[in-house]
């Protein structure tokens, strides 16, 4: 019997359709096929795979809108922001093709005589990289253009094959990503969705694979890497956070205010990298608080389909039930609500966005990934105060200060745990910077050269002329 995935619209609960699940043989043929096919796509030039890649990417261009309708329909993300997504793909992908060359090219680092021409001197020294070989891609749904391109690019350019696993939520838009890719003429059998939720995920662990690239929450992660232990295979985690951001004396209040909202809600707060915690210098807290509960007033919550929307509904009907509790568990230990704070009375996965103060870290708001439209924001004395607030958490992936000097944000921040620092800015990510976290934000990087040398393996070449 076929299972399938029932792909839900979260704003009006209606099905939208049903796909079916690659079972257990499935998953084993389709690493088969694979495998056999690596070798030749690895043997293919450079330029034609960065041909095949730009071909992709121009497939983007020009189907921004019917692929951010899909993304939106299945994942409730509002328009614009799906627009926004697709959008800002095609520059990352440019990043990756512009330093690809560089990054495998063969490093000839000594040789005897020194004054020799290379590859005719007696003794020689050479690094050369070799693809991983089959990896697996098991991705997140709330940015899929993001954290899949993120991955399977730079795995592609390298000469890897990739089973791509898109999370369950986002099956469409996985799908419509393979075909383009296709399109535009990477081989069926080295760009292969598989289709399914955990339990697909995890057949695809017990294949024979070289690596695993995941995207997703810390507790998924965590079986990731106990499933791939034994088979000694690269493994990548991008996890979550709880990021935290330090509101200085000497800010603009508003300012601050209304770049740390959008930080805390775009995307309804389920980003990897959004504002989960806010502390303000007891000196700004006041104005600071005011100016943020004006602008998060204006955000419009609607229909995902509506342009003017920034807040839709939440991709996943059980999150209702977890951001409720982190509320009532805060204002049971005596956080001031100001906001909404529970699930919206209309059909669809709405939830009203929430402001808490008077929070401490003995409330889960201010401990557990919340992944939502809930933030808390604590009242410091001081620098300390905050910097040993945003130190205590279990995860590490961004943090952000907001000051009016360089110097002392910069200080902050060297002493604060976290794979990115942002200093008046939050919510950010550079194709040119590694996106790394510490602690259970993950292991190793993606984006930056880091990121493309992620899907090589070294060889050290000693070579002595007889
Ligand atoms: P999730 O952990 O529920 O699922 C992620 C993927 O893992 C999905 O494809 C899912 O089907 C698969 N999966 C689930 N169980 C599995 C198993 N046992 N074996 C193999 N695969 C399995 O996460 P999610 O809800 O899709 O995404 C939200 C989480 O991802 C948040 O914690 C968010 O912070 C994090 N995230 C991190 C980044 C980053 O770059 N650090 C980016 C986006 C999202």
């Amino acid at each position: 019997m076929v299972d399938f995935i029932a792909v839900i619209n979260p704003a009006t609960e209606a099905l939208i359709k049903e796909i079916p699940i690659d079972d257990s043989a499935a998953v084993v043929e389709k690493v088969r096929q694979a495998r056999i096919a690596q070798p030749k796509w690895a043997a293919r030039s450079l330029t034609e795979k960065i041909e095949v890649i730009k071909t992709f990417k121009d497939l983007l261009i020009q189907q921004v809108d019917p692929l951010a309708s899909i993304m939106t329909a299945e994942t409730g993300k509002p328009i614009s922001q799906s627009r926004n997504e697709i959008a800002a793909t095609p520059p990352r992908i440019d990043f990756f093709i512009e330093q690809i060359e560089p990054v495998i090219a063969a490093q000839h680092l000594y040789q005897e005589p020194r004054n020799a021409l290379p590859g005719t001197g007696q003794l020689e020294e050479i690094i050369s990289y070799d693809p991983l070989g089959v990896i697996a891609n098991i991705s997140a749904w709330n940015y899929p253009y993001f954290v899949g391109t993120n991955v399977f690019i730079p795995a592609l350019l390298t000469g890897n094959a990739v089973l791509y696993k898109p999370s369950e939520i986002a099956t469409m838009t996985g799908l419509k990503i393979t075909d383009l890719l296709h399109e535009a003429g990477v081989p069926e059998d080295i760009f292969v969705p598989v289709v399914g939720a955990g339990l697909t995920g995890a057949a695809l662990l017990d294949q024979p694979i070289d690596g695993v690239f995941f995207t997703g929450s810390y507790e998924t992660g965590k079986k990731i890497a106990i499933a791939a232990a034994p088979k000694l295979i690269k493994v990548q985690l991008e996890l979550g956070g709880k990021d935290p951001a330090y509101v200085c004396d000497d800010v603009d209040a508003a300012t601050a205010a209304a770049s740390l909202a959008d930080g805390a809600f775009y995307n309804n707060g389920q980003s990897c990298c959004a504002i989960e915690r806010i502390y303000v210098h007891t000196d700004v807290y006041e104005p600071f608080l005011e100016a943020f509960l004006q602008t998060v007033k204006a955000f419009k919550l609607g229909k995902p389909t509506h342009p003017d929307t920034y807040l839709g509904p939440l991709s996943r009907k059980p999150q209702l039930a977890v951001l409720t509790q982190q509320v009532a568990d805060a204002v049971e230990k005596g956080a001031k609500a100001h906001r909404g704070g529970q699930p919206v009375d209309r059909t669809g996965f709405y939830f009203a966005p929430m402001i808490l103060t008077d929070v401490t870290h003995e409330m889960t708001v201010m401990k557990e990934e919340s992944f939502g439209p809930v933030i808390g924001i604590q009242r410091v004395q001081d620098d300390d105060e905050a910097i040993a607030l945003m130190n205590d958490t279990d995860y590490g992936l961004t943090a952000a200060v907001y000051a009016s000097e360089r110097e002392r944000a910069v200080k902050i921040l060297g002493k604060v745990s976290s794979g990115s620092a942002y200093w008046n800015c939050c919510d950010r990510v550079s194709p040119r910077l590694p996106w790394t976290g510490r602690n259970h934000s993950g292991i190793g990087s993606t984006l930056s050269k880091a990121g493309i040398r992620t899907f090589l393996q070294p060889r050290g070449w000693h070579l002595r002329k007889p």
